[in-house]
């Protein structure tokens, strides 16, 4: 049978996965703060709730995924908030990337209500949304992920129980500091190459023999070498993320030399009007410095 949820946030992750919820038999009342976006979502059967609040009121869970901290505070704790109205029992589940100190708030708040708190961000991107083969990495008590977990089923392929709450945002920080890096690092290298005429196409049969070979950037080189930046992951949350990982690194004492540099590359790249492209675009930044460009000669000739 299917369960009642209230879903917030219809941006490029929350679109497809309340979509999957719906298909799946579930009953959904959506809330997005611009309504146009939930136009799809009322033509596959969602009610389009009025507010957060509305959108939580009989709901046997709520999900969440909207872009910051302070969105998230907005739509559970502002006016009209989900956590003003969340039923006793009900599961709050956020799958948004946020500061493990503010969710941990958050679940507090929640717990005063008698609902259940959990910290369930992802990766997978838009591709893993839409196919239901997102990874998840939850914190919280350990009884709300047993029973979240059917639902969670729906929406991804894998399912990591961290730890208390916010241990799932702290590992989804650890994970896009080596992924912002991973592909920050393939772009440097690559422009290096181009720069001294060594063509993207032959540096790239290198690297896929070579130790350095990665499934992230088998699926970003292609978009790179074509200059294509349409957004998965927009830049300016990679940039959010790392700020996120960098206070948590402070906060901790832990030294990130080379992700501290990272972040400001990012930062570069979203103050010359980049974060709203993917965060390959890290390259054009790149590039530009170099005064040279990673295209294939096949892309090129594409124009
Ligand atoms: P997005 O397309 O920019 O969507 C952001 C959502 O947050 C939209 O629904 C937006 O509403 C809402 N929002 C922003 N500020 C708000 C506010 N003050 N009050 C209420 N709603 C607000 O972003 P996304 O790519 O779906 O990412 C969402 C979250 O998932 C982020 O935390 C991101 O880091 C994380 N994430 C994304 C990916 C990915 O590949 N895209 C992967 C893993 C994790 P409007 O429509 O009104 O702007």
């Amino acid at each position: 049978m299917g369960n009642r949820i209230g879903f917030i946030g219809l941006g490029i992750m929350g679109q497809p996965m309340a979509l999957r919820l719906i298909e799946a038999g579930h009953e959904l009342a959506v809330f997005n703060r611009t309504p146009e976006k939930a136009k799809p979502l009322e033509a596959a059967g969602a009610r389009v709730a009025a507010t957060p609040a509305d959108a939580a009121h009989d709901a046997d869970f709520v999900i969440s995924i909207v872009s910051d901290s302070a969105a998230m505070e907005e739509v559970a704790l502002g006016k009209q908030g989900a956590l003003e109205t969340i039923r006793k029992g009900a599961i709050f589940i956020d799958s948004s990337t946020i500061s493990p100190t503010v969710s941990r708030r958050l679940a507090c708040h929640a717990a005063g209500k008698g609902a259940s708190f959990l910290d369930a961000p992802v990766t997978g991107s838009k591709h893993g949304a839409e196919k239901g083969e997102l990874t998840f990495m939850i914190g919280g008590d350990r009884e709300a992920f047993d029973r979240g977990l059917p639902l969670l089923r729906t929406l991804g392929k894998k399912h990591i129980y961290c730890g208390a709450h916010g241990a799932g945002l702290s590992a989804k920080l650890a994970q896009n500091t080596i992924q912002s890096t991973m592909v920050e690092i393939f772009c440097e290298g690559f422009v290096l190459a181009a720069k001294a005429g060594v063509r993207p196409e032959t540096m790239f049969e290198i690297i896929q023999s070579s130790m350095a070979r990665a499934a992230l950037t088998d699926f970003k080189a292609p978009f790179i070498f074509k200059g294509d930046f349409t957004p998965y992951f927009p830049l300016k949350w990679m940039h959010k993320d790392l700020t996120l990982a960098m206070e948590a690194a402070y906060a901790q004492g832990v030294p990130m030399p080379a992700a501290a540099a990272v972040k400001e590359v990012y930062a570069a790249a979203k103050a010359q009007g980049k974060g709203d492209l993917d965060y390959a675009a890290v390259v054009t930044f790149l590039e530009e410095l170099a005064k040279v460009r990673v295209r294939t000669t096949e892309a090129a000739a594409e124009g």
